[in-house]
């Protein structure tokens, strides 16, 4: 008979209550896609997993499958959550980022590409916090489902952006930029557009370091905004798109 105990990678994605002292843990595992597993007695004042399956805690985890929920047997910390406690905004940043991972993953759908930006997005979070990790985060996870927007050319007519025929919107329903003669959808300015070319390129080291705006600590707050909000509105039409479809999946399968 195969062993029901098996060990992987995983990061924290969130938990909930479960009977008198238990938990269940929502993780992301490196090569079992999101798993729910409980933490038996993980409220009880001394439990051996102590404090170490806090949300974003990045941790080595024996699993015991079994027929619902698997069962957390034992947990090694490879890089604590505690890393992020005491600044607020990383934290809130933090939660975004796996609240995003979470709505995004169906259980049990091995998703090592999403598990490796995961544990890229926590790292940049903790070693070089900006506002614009969270909008970089979800617009690459918007590119591992198939959805990098067009930003070089205007999606109705063709024309690449250019100096004399500048992009002057994007339209997320339709899936990219536009000119000025094709406009639909919300203004986007040429500052945002390079920044998001920068995170899709993989290059949001160099973009962040480019817009740097002297005698400000961070980006400049309109690009950030602006970048924000388009990657925030994106992300929520591919969610609520999906779970739409899940829907129809549902009515036709108990028909
Ligand atoms: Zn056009």
């Amino acid at each position: 008979m195969a062993s029901r105990l098996y060990r992987e990678n995983a990061i924290v994605l969130r938990s909930y209550k479960l009977g008198e002292s238990d938990r269940i843990i929502v993780l992301l595992t490196e090569f079992s896609g999101k798993v729910r597993a409980v933490a038996k007695g993980i409220r009880k004042t001394r439990s051996k997993f102590g404090g170490r399956l806090e949300p974003f805690a990045y941790v080595n985890v024996q699993l015991h499958r079994g027929t619902s929920l698997d069962v957390i047997n034992q947990v090694e910390t490879i890089d604590a959550a505690s890393s992020l406690f005491g600044d607020l905004d990383v934290m809130t940043e933090a939660s975004a980022i796996v609240e995003a991972v979470d709505q995004l993953v169906p259980d049990r759908e091995p998703v090592p590409n999403i598990f490796r930006m995961l544990v890229g997005g926590r790292k940049t979070l903790i070693e070089r916090p900006s506002p614009m990790v969270v909008p970089a985060f979800l617009w690459r996870l918007l590119d591992a489902e198939g959805l990098r927007p067009e930003l070089d050319r205007c999606i109705s007519c063709g024309e690449p952006d250019s100096a004399d025929h500048p992009l002057a919107s994007i339209d997320l329903e339709r899936g990219g930029t536009q000119c000025r003669n094709c406009r639909t959808g919300v203004a986007v300015s040429a500052a945002a557009l390079d920044v998001m070319r920068g995170i899709f390129g993989g290059r949001l080291g160099e973009v962040l370091d480019e817009h740097h705006v002297p005698g400000e600590q961070r980006l400049g707050v309109p690009v950030v905004n602006e970048v924000s909000a388009l990657a925030t509105r994106a992300f929520e039409m591919h969610v609520e798109r999906r779970l739409r479809s899940v829907a129809i999946f549902e009515i036709h399968d108990g028909a």
